[in-house]
């Protein structure tokens, strides 16, 4: 049996016009003789909906209540899509998580996929032409419904493809594929025709939401190749695929990515002295927040300072955490800043090449913004920087590097 995936975003979906569409890709996919497998998202603007009626009923929503209201945009676009598929006369099935079942971890909003269980799929693949799966969701130990984090939907397509062993898995939504930085930002951006697991993971971890990070974890874990395309154009998009089998292109960056959804936040005056970072990010992990960029100053009498960056929707817990543990850590104050947003150049051609960090910072510097915090890794250099600037930032790196299209000698 081949199989193909193919996983369709919330713009893709967005009313009848487009689930046509989408319904002649698979068709395309049926009549070249694939089982298909089609993960779809809520339609556009559905889980911002949903996110923001809850907020309305609480300032603080329960999470657990929350993922049992944010998986139904998913569930309307599958049970829409079944209905047009049969009426057309394909052998279609909808499917949510707990029907395959998708098991995950109970971390209400941003569970991680434990494991998924393909007899079924395989068995009900034999009876019908297409499976249309819910993305985005997941079931816990529980029963209870539970969801993978915004963008969810690609880990989803993405861990079903694995989970199948599948033959071509496709990642489809709005634009031609993966672009040097987000072409809605900078008008000079080029398509990639080919890109390595690892730098779509840092792109993509830098705040790239063309493809959520853990689909891209999968991916490389199991070694799918993904191919991400338009559904309204016939580009044949971008292949994301091992370092190896890369026909890469010899650039030492192959793109900029940026992200809004960080804070700042600083502790003041904490003791310099064994435990105390332990204490501050022990306690923070054990509710499941991520912590991404971490400076310690140098220390002055044995007080230092210690900041970083969290997401913003965590930025309340956080404080809390750090109110709850001040006494011992003997800080003095915490302070915050929403206002902040990351820029990140990445490439695996800066393993071999000096002078990345002082042509990003000389940029950023041309264009008279200022560096909060800096962070590095093998292939990636990261600055926090002030959020008004992040476009302008983007812009003038993406030139910096020379990654502008050459028609375009400006973005
Ligand atoms: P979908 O709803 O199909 O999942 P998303 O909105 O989640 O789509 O992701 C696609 C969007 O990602 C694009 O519209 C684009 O604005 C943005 N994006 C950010 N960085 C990139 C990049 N490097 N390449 C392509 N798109 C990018
Ligand atoms: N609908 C979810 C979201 O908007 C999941 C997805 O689209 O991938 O984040
Ligand atoms: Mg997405």
């Amino acid at each position: 049996m081949k199989i193909m995936v193919q996983k369709y975003g919330g713009t893709s979906v967005a009313g009848l016009e487009r689930m046509q569409k989408v319904l002649s890709r698979v068709r395309k996919g049926i009549s070249e003789g694939y089982k298909m497998i089609v993960v779809l998202s809520a339609m556009s603007g559905e889980t911002n909906k949903l996110l923001a009626l809850a907020k309305e009923f609480s300032a603080n929503p329960d999470p657990e209540e929350m993922d049992s209201l944010v998986a139904n945009g998913e569930n309307v676009s599958i049970a829409l899509f079944s209905i047009l598929a049969k009426s057309q006369g394909v052998k279609a099935k909808s499917l949510q998580a707990w029907q395959i079942p998708i098991h995950t971890t109970d971390a209400y909003m941003k569970a991680r996929i434990i494991s998924i269980d393909d007899t079924k799929l395989k068995a009900m693949l034999e009876e019908n032409d297409a499976l249309i799966v819910a993305g985005f969701q997941g079931v816990d130990c529980h029963g209870r419904v539970t969801t993978l984090g915004r963008g969810g939907s690609d880990t989803t397509g993405v861990a079903l493809a694995a989970a199948v062993k599948a033959d071509v898995c496709e990642i489809y939504t709005d634009v031609d594929g993966v672009f040097t930085t987000d072409p809605r930002v900078c008008s000079a951006a080029r398509k990639l025709d080919v890109i390595s697991y690892d730098e779509m993971l840092e792109l993509a971890s830098s705040g790239s939401k063309v493809l959520q990070i853990r689909s891209v974890e999968f991916a490389k874990k199991y070694n799918v190749p993904v191919r991400v395309r338009s559904t309204f154009t016939d580009d044949p998009g971008t292949l994301v695929t091992q370092e190896d089998d890369a026909m890469m292109e010899d650039l030492v960056i192959s793109g900029i990515a940026y992200d809004r959804d960080q804070c700042r936040v600083t502790v003041y005056k904490v003791k310099d002295k064994p435990g105390v970072a332990a204490a501050i990010f022990g306690s923070i992990a054990k509710k499941r927040i991520l912590v991404d960029m971490i400076i310690q100053n140098t220390s002055s009498e044995g007080i230092t300072d210690m900041t970083f960056t969290v997401p913003r929707a965590d930025l309340d817990q956080t404080l809390a955490i750090l109110e709850e543990i001040r006494d011992e850590i003997g800080a003095e104050s915490v302070q915050h800043d929403l206002h902040v947003a990351k820029v990140s150049v990445v490439g695996v051609g800066m393993r071999n090449h000096s002078g990345v960090a002082s042509i990003m910072f000389q940029a950023l510097r041309d264009e008279g913004i200022n560096i909060k915090l800096i962070s590095t890794s093998e292939i990636k250099i990261t600055c926090l920087i002030d959020e008004k600037y992040v476009e302008l930032a983007v812009r003038a790196l993406h030139s910096a590097f020379g990654l502008d299209k050459q028609e375009t000698a400006a973005c």
